[in-house]
């Protein structure tokens, strides 16, 4: 199978370029052989790899990754490892009793994974916070949905804590939110510390991780072979961790959603600006309604900076121009300077595109979609937390070590089918649009 599209990710990788350097990357330039391949280096197939290694050391685990680790979309994110329901399709994030309870258990258990991760590769506060995070309300619809949403956790058993403008203005240092709703068990991540630091460890632990190495042909004869531009890798078993790539390699064709969000960040703020705009030093907080901004404050590497995220795109191609991010950014600049009148003059030093997948009918594209083969795509919009839980199961059904978790996750239906081009273009594009206009504020 010839590997159709390649990914094409547009604009800086704003967290990681506030990183010191990586170390070269080191590429295939030989044809090897493995036990195990795992295909991505972002939240899946690190996962993937990290189990593999736990239930078969000593066996030779290769994971090649077009790119250089968190410059794909696992370093574009907006870091919020969600253990809730967070449904970007929904008005309000929740939906089902039971479907929710179970949903908030299996990314628990994606969460527990990284945490495990996180704890044995030493990674520190910085890469990997479990502080909890607040949806935030700008209007007075937002804050509607967050009582909706508190009434909803509260059925389900959930912790959650509701705040006013007072402590959301002490927190943020803004007066722009009306209310907050605090939820206790997500975790606050630097993507790209995150996944730098994880791939770094699996190295260390005899994972060979090749970069810059995209895989343009996967072809079985007895056993699986991934050609790359420099060498290839045969092993009798792969993993794929592409998310919405899983369609360049002919799976779940006419499935899969491909959305864009984009990012933007400010430069370092000096400390008159940080004095200007008080609050917490470290805070993130979600829109209350799925269509407005995510904000995120952050101090540490690369210094004190805000982060805005809004605007979703659906575009079939997963590819978007420079130009296209460059007005999606002019959104997220208005966003700020509503949010930060104190900060004047403070401009965005990065925006960025980066993609996501979705399915119709919000399930993940999971299972052995051909001999050997599995796939742990499809994240729904939640991949920092299901990406490591579906890399973690899919390791395990390639190994044949069964659980209740797995038996859960997989006893989902596919992703349905799409309606065909260009009705789903006009058609999600257009939807989306008209969700974003009625956040108003929220945005
Ligand atoms: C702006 C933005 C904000 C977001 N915010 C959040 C958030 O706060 N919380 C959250 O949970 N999620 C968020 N997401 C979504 C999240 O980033 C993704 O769901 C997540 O990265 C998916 O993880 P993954 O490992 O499945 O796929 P990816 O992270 O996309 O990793 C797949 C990897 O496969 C590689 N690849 C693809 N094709 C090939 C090939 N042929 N050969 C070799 N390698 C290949 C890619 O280069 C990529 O690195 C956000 C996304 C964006 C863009």
């Amino acid at each position: 199978m010839k590997v159709t599209r390649l990914p094409v990710d547009t604009g800086p990788a704003a967290w990681n370029r506030i990183l010191p350097p990586q170390e070269p990357a080191k590429v295939l330039e030989e044809n090897i052989t493995a036990d195990w391949l795992v295909i991505g280096g972002g939240f899946a197939g690190l996962a993937a790899a990290r189990r593999l290694s736990q239930l078969h050391p000593g066996d030779r685990i290769v994971l090649l990754e077009a790119k250089r680790i968190a410059e794909g979309p696992a370093g574009r994110n907006t870091g919020f490892m969600i253990d809730l329901p967070h449904h970007l399709t929904s008005e309000g994030y929740g939906g089902q009793m039971e479907k929710d309870r179970a949903e908030a258990a299996a990314n628990r258990a994606g969460i527990a994974f990284a945490a495990e991760m996180a704890a044995e590769f030493g990674l520190s506060r910085e890469a990997f916070n479990p502080s909890g995070k607040i949806n935030a309300a700008a209007t007075e619809r937002g804050h509607k949905h967050n009582l909706d949403y508190a009434q909803h956790l509260s059925n389900l058993n959930e912790a959650h804590q509701l705040l006013d403008a007072k402590q959301m203005h002490e927190m943020t240092g803004t007066t722009y939110y009306q209310s907050g709703l605090f939820t206790p068990g997500a975790v606050m991540i630097q993507p790209a510390l995150f996944v730098r630091g994880i791939a770094r460890s699996l190295k260390a632990n005899h994972i060979s991780i090749f970069e810059n190495c995209p895989v343009t042909q996967l072809t079985r004869n007895g056993e699986w072979t991934a050609r790359t531009p420099g060498g290839h890798v045969s092993a009798p078993k792969v993993i794929l961790g592409v998310n919405g790539h899983a369609n360049s390699f002919g799976k779940f064709k006419g499935r899969l959603m491909h959305i864009h969000l984009y990012g933007s960040m400010t430069r370092a703020l000096t400390p008159e600006e940080c004095r200007k705009l008080g609050g917490a030093d470290r805070w993130g907080v979600t829109p209350a309604d799925p269509m407005g901004s995510t904000v995120r404050r952050i101090s540490g590497t690369g210094g004190d900076r805000i982060i805005v995220r809004n605007r979703f795109t659906y575009d079939p191609t997963m590819q978007v121009s420079e130009g296209r991010v460059a007005r999606m950014a002019q959104d997220h600049s208005k966003g700020f300077a509503a949010r930060f009148p104190m900060l004047d003059g403070v401009r965005m030093e990065y925006r960025w595109g980066g993609r996501l997948c979705l399915s119709r009918n919000n399930v993940p594209a999971l299972g052995e979609v051909d001999e050997g083969l599995y796939s742990a795509c499809c994240q729904n919009g939640l991949g920092t937390a299901k990406g490591t839980l579906h890399g973690m199961l899919m390791a395990d059904l390639a190994s044949g070590n069964g659980s209740d978790l797995l038996d859960q996750v997989m006893d989902q239906p596919r992703p349905s089918r799409l309606p065909p081009n260009p009705f789903a273009y006009i058609g999600a594009n257009a939807a989306l649009r008209w969700s974003e206009i009625k956040a108003g504020k929220e945005i």
